[in-house]
């Protein structure tokens, strides 16, 4: 039988579904677009009551164009593989209409103004000298040289409505405040998921399950009795802040080190503010033998006091027009990274097909234009016959 989009469709049942993905971030409802080119119903089930509204809003809206990974070349040539096309392929959701400039501090910095210089030639990212009066804007004691760059912010809430419309577009079925808790194989080899709707449970069963859901991928997985993914969580705190007017159509990112980094956060009209130091509050890790926390509950009951005060004080020692920064408000998230990503700061993604059950796959970027990444092994899968 074939479903509404050409592509194979075995299950007919109201509550079977070729695939079930969880986790209605930006990450599962691109790959629930994605897996809609072949599969025939496809079910997004999101615990929040709207789309994108975790880590896929709370960020700090950076496009990545390579030049934030001199410690990991492979990440930065990814990201400038993929800056033209996410620019690209999500033109109305993307504000480029400032100047951003990258900066290398004389002291603790893993890079050199002359190293950052090769780096971006190497991954033919452009670089240019700023221009004298945005030099005049740093601390010369502290800062060795200043560069302009070309990347770009995106515009959280736009990426939601588009993602919206796509979904409805490609007739995707969507479960918000619905909390997948448990999977089970069955005999048929389907896959049961357990969901929890307002404190009502039910079932659906699926052919494929895609796990999308972050900083939680590991209580799903704990409580299907399959080991857990080792991952290292940080609670972040990025402060909104309403920048001076020198510095307001501007971003700035400090490398390489313990510093600081503004960029302009769209939706909201103000910048994010973010220091290395200060923006991770907490910290701790899972192994493969359990869920130790869970990131979300955590998030709820230990929301720590700001630390924009610490923020703005070291970042106002770099460009001291900083000190007249507004602080309205601060994002917080639990970021989730690979302990690979400390040694190197590299972004790469998480992709475990068939993990603990077959046609069980665990999905995470580390970045959102990592979303490529992840539908090219979706590809591969499919050219082997393997998802289908
Ligand atoms: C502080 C911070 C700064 C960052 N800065 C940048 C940046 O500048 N640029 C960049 O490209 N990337 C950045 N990132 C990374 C980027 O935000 C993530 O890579 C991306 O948003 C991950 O998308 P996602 O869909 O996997 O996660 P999410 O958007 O968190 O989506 C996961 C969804 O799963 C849902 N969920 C969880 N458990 C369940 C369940 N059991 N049942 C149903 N639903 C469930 C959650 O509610 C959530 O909506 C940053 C991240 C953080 C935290």
């Amino acid at each position: 039988m074939l479903g509404p989009h050409g592509g194979t469709h075995l299950l007919t049942g109201s509550s079977e579904y070729d695939a079930v993905v969880i986790g209605g971030g930006f990450f599962g409802c691109s790959l629930a677009l994605g897996l809609s080119r072949f599969l025939g119903r496809v079910l997004v089930v999101e615990k929040e009551p709207e789309l994108l509204q975790r880590a896929s809003h709370s960020n700090q809206a950076r496009v990545h164009n390579g030049y934030h990974y001199p410690r990991s070349l492979l990440t930065a040539l990814r990201s400038r593989v993929n800056f033209d096309r996410f620019v690209g392929d999500y033109a109305e959701c993307v504000v480029d209409g400032f100047d951003k400039y990258y900066a290398i501090a004389t002291t603790f910095s893993h890079v050199t103004a002359e190293q950052f210089r090769t780096f971006c030639s190497r991954i033919g990212a452009p670089l240019e000298p700023a221009p004298r009066d945005v030099r005049a804007l740093f601390n010369p004691a502290l800062i060795e040289d200043v560069f302009r760059v070309r990347e770009i912010a995106f515009d959280a809430v736009k990426l939601r409505q588009r993602t919206w419309r796509d979904l409805r577009a490609a007739g995707l079925e969507v479960r918000l405040n619905t909390e997948a808790v448990k999977l089970q194989a069955r005999a048929d080899e389907l896959i049961e998921v357990s969901l929890q709707d307002k404190g009502a449970g039910d079932q659906v069963v699926a052919r494929y399950v895609f796990n999308c859901t972050y900083a939680r991928l590991n209580p799903v997985l704990a409580n299907s009795n399959l080991p857990t993914l080792p991952l290292k969580y940080e609670l972040t705190e990025m402060a909104l802040v309403d920048m001076p007017a020198p510095l307001k159509d501007f971003g700035v990112t400090v490398m390489c080190g313990p510093f600081f980094s503004a960029m302009p956060f769209p939706s909201r009209g103000l910048h994010t503010l973010s220091h290395v130091r200060y923006t991770p509050h907490n910290y701790w890790f899972d192994g493969t033998d359990g869920c130790r926390i869970d990131a979300h509950h955590y998030l709820v009951n230990n929301l720590p006091d700001t630390r924009f005060e610490y923020m703005i004080r070291d970042a106002s020692r770099y460009m001291p027009a900083l000190r007249d920064a507004r602080h309205m408000d601060s994002l917080w998230e639990v970021k989730t990274v690979l302990p690979a990503s400390e040694v190197d700061d590299s972004r790469p993604i998480l992709f475990r097909w068939g993990h603990g059950l077959k046609n069980l796959v665990c999905v995470m970027g580390g970045k959102i234009d990592n979303i490529y990444d992840v539908l090219q092994e979706i590809d591969l899968l499919r050219g082997r016959g393997e998802l289908s």
